[in-house]
């Protein structure tokens, strides 16, 4: 039965993140999709983002965020064997170019919510030179993302608030 995909979730380049349900289905048979992507600006901004997952503060986020279950995502990432900052070291980049939120220039970075791989747009790079700090962030909003948090609420400004309040 043909399902709708999970809604998808972004953070947008003006820092906020619109929840929106794609009216197709998310192209994961596309081999451009599948892409790896291994980019030296978005590698070092996932470093710093693992630098600031790796304190017991920004660490806090895991169990203060609940998936739709209400279960901790820190209980979920208990399910992958690794601490938070190995984890986020091993979350698969890939190429979002082809996807219209990228497209639209109003998202950085895309994922679906519980899943590990984000896409990256260009809008990203762009933001990553401009405000690395920021960028680092972004990533871990999106991290909790892929670990099953969903959106709205809370809003996609106050996971990233929250995430600037308590990662440093
Ligand atoms: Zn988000």
């Amino acid at each position: 039965m043909f399902r709708l995909p999970l809604v998808l979730r972004l953070a947008a380049a003006a820092g906020a993140c619109a929840p929106l349900a794609p009216a197709v289905a998310f192209p994961q048979e596309r081999a451009d999709v599948r892409r790896a992507i291994h980019e030296t600006m978005i590698e070092r901004a996932r470093d710093g983002a693992a630098r600031k997952i790796e304190q017991p503060g920004c660490r806090r986020l895991l169990d203060e965020f609940k998936d739709r279950n209400g279960r901790p995502l820190s209980e979920n990432l208990a399910t992958w064997d690794r601490v938070a900052a190995e984890y986020l070291r091993t979350i698969p980049f890939r190429d979002g170019s082809f996807h219209p939120f990228c497209r639209s220039g109003k998202s950085a970075l895309v994922s679906v919510v519980g899943m590990r791989p984000v896409f990256v747009c260009p809008g990203f790079r762009r933001q990553a030179e401009r405000d690395p700090w920021a960028a680092e962030n972004w990533i871990i909003h999106e991290m909790l993302h892929t670990l099953g948090l969903g959106e709205n609420p809370p809003s996609s400004r106050e996971i990233t608030q929250r995430v600037t309040e308590l990662c440093r």
